[in-house]
């Protein structure tokens, strides 16, 4: 293998050549305590970057096994180290050297969530980071000197700096590694106890702001769990935590505007999700399948039963296989709902603020006018407790318009001045005192409803000479092939990464279709494929910016694939 000297005497070379020969750059050299792996040179300056990998071996980078011994401890630790790998280029690389992205390096930067990511990879043997660097030029002329000033100062810097553990804060590290095992202990202990979701005492829900997911730190009210909902769930390392557990079940978060109910809900939909030491979030941990629905209007729909919902269209048309290139606000999220059931979802999160109207409730005097002979939406009131019952699936609903849906609750939290109180007993006293008027709608079942087997020919990623491309277009979009995939409405995705690695799925996804695979079982292959070969199945090369997604995640974007066909059976 060449070595740190080849290296400098090939960029002493290539010094003023044309662009291109950087691809001489591409292979091994090592250094004195790791490997240094240039992947893919880039093109010309203004191409996407150079990809380049950092490998040291255990020998020299010393991490004890305990940081890395299990699964999620792994995982804390690959987030922790590419959050260091971040700073230290911050605050080591000089950035601008000429044309184009020349001179910057940059490794994925996460969130607040603690996610599998492909940037920083741990083994017994060895740690690895993956980065870019955009190899610096002046107008199409390498710069051989910059070029030597990044590779063989700023990039070594940067790793001695993040990737040796003695190098480290060790007590932030193992603060990150403890802080996702206990909210992951928390997550595996609902399901034993019969509850959906805990959400610890002193927990801090609201955001600094719709654009920055930080905690807000100003004048916030810690949550605080109603006495009649506080339960004590055991943490491996912090001990005892108590805080509020949600049963199965209905549960409806009501109570004025700006009262903090969305915020609940919110931190409900990530409670999925492990998340920062100081997030606020930590210790808030939802069922793993809890799915946040939403409408939709506009979405495409291919094929999904969503008759539970609607049924009877005029002009009688069908709705167990009902396809529209443009959604109604209704229909998308009848859709929306169907399709997080067919994917297994145990819990439903909802909030009145996007959700359709007419989805949600039909009261006593709309029932009198339109007589249901004539209205082909069930509202979703009429199935909630079917729902649990037939399918076992709870839901969380925000709803602070309707008390018809007293009627249908479990438990009823009232948000005051952001303190949640168990207001159950209070409302069923309403809800015997003045008896709703409305007739139930919803039938003796939730209903049935079809497996969907997509079809391998209608998912086309080529574009113009490109046989597969596939461009992530920040967190909501994705370009797969020549169509545009929109995902806005998936308000659980929270890292651009996770989108970029779902884009990726979709194509590996394939390979799983056929021989009347369901779109769940499809799903589920190439699951089972990250499962051996984590995120690196996914994408031919190695890359840095891929992180870990869900089932469900997958499956919407499939689902709103403008070409996807499917088959019922
Ligand atoms: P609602 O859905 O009841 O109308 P939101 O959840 O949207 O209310 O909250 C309204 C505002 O209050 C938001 O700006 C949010 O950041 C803030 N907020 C929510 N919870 C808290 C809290 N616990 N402490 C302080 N501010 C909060
Ligand atoms: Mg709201």
């Amino acid at each position: 293998m060449q070595n740190q000297e080849d290296l400098q005497r090939l960029l002493h070379k290539l010094d003023g050549r044309g662009y291109k020969a950087y691809k001489d750059l591409e292979g091994a050299y090592s250094f004195s305590r790791f490997q240094l792996i240039v992947d893919h040179a880039q093109a010309d300056p203004f191409a996407p970057p150079c990809r380049i990998r950092v490998r040291v071996p255990q020998s020299e980078a010393g991490f004890p096994e305990e940081t890395f011994k299990n699964k999620i401890r792994e995982i804390a630790l690959r987030d922790f180290l590419t959050r260091r790998f971040e700073e230290a280029c911050l605050r080591l690389v000089h950035g601008d050297r000429g044309s184009g992205k020349s001179g910057r390096i940059s490794i994925d930067r996460p969130g607040q969530q603690i996610l599998e990511r492909s940037s920083v990879l741990v083994s017994p043997e060895w740690v690895e980071a993956r980065f870019t660097a955009g190899l610096p030029a002046f107008g199409r002329r390498i710069a051989g000197r910059e070029a030597a000033a990044m590779l063989l100062s700023e990039i070594p810097a940067a790793a001695e700096d993040s990737l040796f553990f003695s190098r480290l804060d060790s007590a932030a590290l193992y603060s990150h590694i403890r802080t996702a095992e206990d909210t992951d202990a928390l997550r595996a202990q609902l399901a034993e106890k019969d509850l959906v979701a805990f959400v610890a005492d002193g927990s801090l829900l609201p955001r600094a702001s719709g654009i920055d997911d930080r905690p807000l730190k100003e004048r916030v009210v810690p949550f605080r769990s109603p006495e009649s909902f506080r339960i004590t769930l055991q943490t491996p390392n912090r001990g005892e935590v108590t805080g509020m557990g949600i049963p199965e079940g209905v549960t409806l978060i009501v109570g004025g505007g700006y009262h903090g109910k969305s915020t609940l809900l919110r931190a409900l939909a990530l409670g999925i999700y492990n998340h920062v030491p100081g997030d606020g979030r930590e210790l808030v941990v939802t069922n793993p399948s809890a799915v946040k629905i939403r409408a939709e209007d506009g979405r495409r729909i291919e094929k999904v039963d969503i008759s539970p919902f609607i049924a009877n269209l005029p002009f009688g048309r069908a709705t167990e296989d009902f396809s529209s290139e443009e959604a109604s606000g209704s229909t998308s999220q009848a859709a929306n709902t169907m399709e997080a059931l067919e994917m297994g979802a145990e819990v439903l999160l909802i909030d009145e603020d996007t959700s359709a109207t007419n989805f949600m409730i039909r009261d006593h005097r709309m029932q009198e006018l339109v007589p249901k002979s004539l209205e082909p939406i069930t509202p979703f009131i009429d199935k909630i407790r079917l729902l649990h019952r037939d399918l076992g699936v709870s839901t969380f609903l925000v709803i602070g318009g309707s008390g018809d849906y007293f009627d249908v609750a479990d438990r009823v939290i009232c948000m005051e001045e952001y303190s949640p109180r168990d207001k159950s007993a209070e409302a069923r006293a309403i809800a015997s005192r003045y008896q709703a008027e409305r007739t139930a709608e919803g039938g003796e079942h939730f209903g049935e409803f079809a497996r969907r087997i997509p079809r391998a020919g209608s998912f086309d990623a080529s574009r113009g000479r490109r046989q597969v491309k596939i461009t992530p277009r920040g967190l909501h979009r994705i370009q797969f092939g020549t169509h545009d995939i929109d995902l806005s409405a998936q308000e659980q995705l929270v890292h651009p990464s996770q989108t970029r690695a779902v884009g990726e799925a979709i194509h590996f996804a394939l390979r799983h279709m056929g021989e009347g695979r369901t779109l769940k079982e499809v799903v589920a292959a190439v699951f089972e494929d990250m499962k051996e070969g984590g995120l690196d199945v996914l994408h031919p090369g190695l890359i840095g910016d891929l992180a870990r997604f869900r089932p469900q995640d997958l499956a919407a974007a499939i689902n709103r694939l403008r070409t996807l066909k499917v088959t019922q059976m």
